[in-house]
């Protein structure tokens, strides 16, 4: 048996190798930025071979940090960025064009009118999304309609399509893997979460050969192994998840009810509902969880668009703090918020309000406010978002959220951290690697393979933490999110 387990982390801006030994500790970790392409106004590419290569290059740097051979490794765990769609040759593996990612806005024009032709809610009765050009199924069109002879040969049966989990698998394996897990199929448009199949009747408003897409299997399972001259020997792949699912997994979110937010530019929460797919009456959208066996839990999904992204306006734009740790003291040197209410809505307000018109606004301000009153507005402002979705996932679900797991940049702030509990009435629980998602991968992995017996060993392990108890008056609590509602109801414009 291999002493330690292998998690890829092929993120949107940078791959990451992990490496984890049976206590759970990070043995080495290599990490490298790849180019984002920016081809014209709002669209997004990354080259396959920048994917692939900066990935084979930071397994090879972790292995060597270590001091380990891949003979000690007793599987690989590959978490991703979700949704980025990739179509390569058959018998090459060379894809057709870059990689079109998540966040390209090409197809936002057709989503509309998929909107228009009354399709969303057939959309969201089967995938569980609200038709958008971040999911890979328009994507897949794109290239199929957009470049030469693309379309002739899928239909032929030459082409393939993958998220990167797929694509770095086909790799990996020469050919050998053509999979993805039940989380990233979800999240491709194409796939019927209730019945766990892709659904021909998408394929055909989609236009998408069925041949084209990969087997799908839950997330902890054994995908194959990896070509012997890739790693040296072969390797066996035994978790795959998207990076957001992998790391509620990785927060240990196994049980309903279980909520995990991720603090980085934006804010990921994801909510644990177990078996059952909650239907959301507040733009929330429904996806699949990664899981050990055949039945994958139902999550609900939320997003704040502006999170610690604030933070960054405030540095770089605003110039009033010069780096995003200060906020914290910052935020502190003022016993309240004066008054002061900032709602980050520099890109229009998502979930529960959905009003893409909206922009930025401060409220409240007086003679009296300082620089300080802003940032701590600001902080305060990310928690008012977080809560706002977490009411949201509270009326959707009808279950009381009294726990939330956190990780992400900003998440380092203990200022924003306790005003979120006491503005969310709930205990907040932040580890202290905040590498949630390589846990995950790993933790898949692990458990497929018995590196790790069960999940009750997994929260054993010694993983240290900090956790932040809700410690405010509820007329306090009131009167602030009063002050909040108030803010928004300014911000918005319908
Ligand atoms: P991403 O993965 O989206 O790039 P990260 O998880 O690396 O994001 O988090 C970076 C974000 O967190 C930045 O927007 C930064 O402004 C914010 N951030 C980092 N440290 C702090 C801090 N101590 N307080 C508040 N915000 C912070």
């Amino acid at each position: 048996m291999g002493k330690y387990i292998l998690a890829v982390d092929q993120g949107t801006t940078s791959s990451r190798a992990v490496i984890f030994d049976r206590g759970g500790k990070i043995v080495s970790m290599a990490q490298k930025e790849f180019k984002q392409i920016y081809p014209q106004s709002g669209w997004v590419e990354h080259s396959s071979r920048d994917i692939m290569g900066s990935v084979m290059a930071v397994i090879a740097e972790s292995l060597a940090r270590a001091d380990i051979s891949a003979e000690a490794i007793q599987a690989i765990g590959i978490t991703n960025q979700r949704e980025t769609t990739l179509v390569w040759d058959k018998k090459t593996g060379k894809t057709v064009c870059n990689a079109v990612v998540w966040q390209c806005r090409r197809t936002a024009d057709y989503c509309e009118k998929l909107k228009r032709d009354g399709f969303t809610e057939k959309i969201y009765n089967k995938t569980g999304l609200v038709p958008d050009a971040y999911f890979s199924a328009t994507k897949i069109k794109w290239i199929l309609d957009n470049v030469p002879r693309a379309r002739e040969r899928a239909e032929k049966g030459e082409l393939l399509f993958g998220t990167v989990d797929t694509f770095l698998m086909w790799h990996f394996s020469k050919g050998g893997i053509f999979a993805t897990d039940y989380t990233n199929a979800a999240r491709t448009m194409l796939f019927n979460i209730h019945t766990l199949q892709w659904d021909k009747e998408l394929l055909r408003l989609f236009d998408i050969p069925e041949s084209m897409l990969p087997q799908v299997k839950p997330s902890g399972s054994e995908f194959g192994f990896t070509h012997k001259s890739v790693f040296g020997t072969p390797l066996p792949v035994c978790g795959v998840a998207g990076d957001q699912q992998s790391a509620l997994f990785g927060q240990l979110c196994l049980d309903a009810g279980d909520v995990k937010n991720t603090y980085g530019t934006g804010c990921f929460l994801l909510m644990n509902t177990g078996g059952k797919a909650v239907k959301s009456g507040n733009g929330l959208v429904t996806t699949l969880g990664a899981c050990t066996d055949g039945k994958p839990p139902y999550v609900l999904e939320g997003s704040v668009f502006v999170g610690g992204a604030v933070v960054q306006w405030l540095r770089d734009g605003l110039k009033i703090i010069d780096s995003a740790q200060r906020s914290e003291e910052i935020a502190r040197s003022v016993p309240d918020n004066g008054g002061v209410y900032m709602v980050p809505a520099f890109t229009g307000l998502g979930a529960p309000y959905w009003d893409a018109a909206a922009r930025g606004t401060l409220t409240g301000i007086t003679r009296g406010a300082t620089s300080a009153h802003i940032v701590r507005a600001s902080l305060e402002g990310i928690a008012y978002q977080v809560n706002d979705i977490i009411d949201a996932m509270r009326k959707d679900s009808g279950i009381c959220i009294s726990r939330l797991a956190v990780d992400g940049g900003a998440s380092a702030n203990d200022f924003l951290m306790q005003f979120q509990s006491d503005i969310s009435r709930c205990e907040i629980n932040r580890p202290d690697t905040v590498e949630s998602t390589a846990y995950g991968a790993a933790f898949l992995a692990g458990l497929r393979t018995g590196f790790w017996k069960n999940t009750d060993e997994l929260r054993a392990l010694k993983r240290g933490g900090t956790v932040f108890r809700s410690d405010m008056k509820s007329d306090e609590r009131e009167k602030l999110l009063s002050g909040w509602r108030d803010a928004v109801g300014r911000t918005l414009t319908k």
